[in-house]
């Protein structure tokens, strides 16, 4: 069965129109909302950045979502998020980030509770058949809601290439949960996390999208769509190829299609309304910024290096760099992905399942992905980096982080 996905072009600055022809074209809330619905909208709020620029969602296609879910008079409306690891914990707040975005102002005219999830009440969730976290803390707002709307904004993201409606869910967890995700490898993570608290409603944010290492301008990409699915992976499936990145490579989304009997592929979306081919931008992913910030590292990428592996080769070098072992990266060749055919080098590297068949031309680091501390073993000895530093080097960067959390909180 090939989920229905449906675009929207805004046009004359018209959100409002825009929302609501991408939410008829896909099915309507008719079905999901009635008069006993208790309905989340949520946004992706990060942090607190200014509405429009591509970098959260826009407040405007918030307001329009909500308005619109009102005038199915659900019993209870609330529009909720909670900013990213290391928000009110640290000098911001996800009420700074309500009132830089305008959402504050929003959510009174229209008369509904915003709420922060990171000053919630949690209740701890088992998730059945994990891939890596079998329990989560979730946001009892989410867990006592009976509609989830997801609003995402078109982005790419370094570690997982897109962040849509499925990443999205990341805000009804708490920061530590959040960090959590990181440390057990984050595309399994979110797939686990949207397991027990998966969107029943999509509605992209498509008007501005942001690429690369999100700096304001220069990473703004205008595309002017609104997009809108019932199917979360669908909805997320389009937004990738929207953006010009195999949806397929980003393995949380291949996690979540997969156990819904579908393939993460553009193919497998019933699309319908404004031709997304028209609308196509090559968005820079978390390979290009990886190639920026290390240029003396060479990947050799086969066709199905996906984001477990890219994920886990950004964290490791990330270390390494921390660790003072910038010099010995230059040289450095790492293999992700299958690959027919790889040229002996002397300082080679290669990641995960993958590469299993050319594994005794370097170093090897199997696993589908490779743990982390597997990952900074393996370029370690590529590079003759000490691997007992680099570890140190990272447990004291997240002891740090987690040390200025706790502080924060306890004053
Ligand atoms: S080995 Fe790495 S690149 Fe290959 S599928 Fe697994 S995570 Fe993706």
């Amino acid at each position: 069965m090939r989920h229905t996905v449906a675009f929207s072009r805004v046009t004359s600055d018209d959100i409002d129109g825009a929302v609501r022809e991408a939410v008829r074209l896909s099915g309507g809330l008719e079905h999901l909302i009635s008069a006993s619905s208790r309905v989340l909208v949520k946004p992706n709020l990060w942090g607190a950045q200014p509405s429009g620029t591509g970098s959260t969602t826009d407040t405007r296609v918030t307001e329009a979502v909500t308005r619109l879910v009102l005038e199915h008079g659900p019993r209870r409306v609330v529009i909720g998020e909670g900013c990213g690891a290391g928000y009110d914990g640290f000098s911001h707040s996800t009420e700074e980030a309500f009132r830089v975005s305008g959402l504050g102002e929003v959510a009174e005219r229209l008369g509904v509770e915003l709420r922060n999830l990171n000053s919630d009440s949690y209740s701890e969730v088992v998730i059945p058949d994990a891939l890596v976290m079998d329990r989560v803390r979730i946001a009892k707002t989410a867990l006592e809601s009976d509609v989830i709307i997801s609003v995402p904004v078109l982005k790419t993201h370094i570690r997982t290439h897109v962040t849509l409606s499925l990443k999205n869910m990341k805000g009804v967890i708490p920061g530590e949960e959040k960090r959590k995700t990181h440390r057990l490898g984050l595309d399994q993570a979110i797939a686990d996390l949207n397991r027990v608290v998966c969107p029943h409603f999509v509605v992209l944010d498509a008007i501005m999208g942001m690429q690369g290492l999100w700096s304001y301008p220069d990473d703004c990409m205008p595309v002017g769509l609104i997009g809108a699915g019932v199917n979360a992976p669908a909805v997320d499936i389009a937004g990738a190829a929207l953006m010009g990145i195999d949806p397929n490579l980003v393995l949380h989304l291949r996690y979540v299609a997969k156990r819904q009997g579908m393939v993460a592929d553009i193919r497998s979306v019933h699309l319908v309304g404004e031709p997304i081919d028209a609308h196509q931008r090559r968005f820079k992913t978390g390979f290009d910024v990886f190639s920026e910030r290390f240029p003396g590292v060479t990947v050799i990428r086969g066709e199905s290096a996906c984001t477990g592996c890219t994920s886990e080769l950004v964290t490791a070098l990330r270390y390494l760099d921390e660790a003072g072992y910038s010099p010995e990266l230059d040289g450095l060749h790492v293999v992700i992905g299958e690959v027919e055919h790889v040229d002996p080098a002397p300082r080679l590297a290669l990641l995960g399942k993958c590469t299993r068949n050319h594994a005794d031309l370097g170093v090897h680091a199997a696993g589908c992905p490779p743990r982390e501390e597997e990952v900074i073993r393996v370029l370690c000895e590529a590079c003759g980096a000490d691997v007992v530093k680099v570890l140190d080097a990272r447990d004291r960067a997240r002891k740090q982080l987690w040390e200025s959390t706790r502080k924060e909180l306890l004053s």
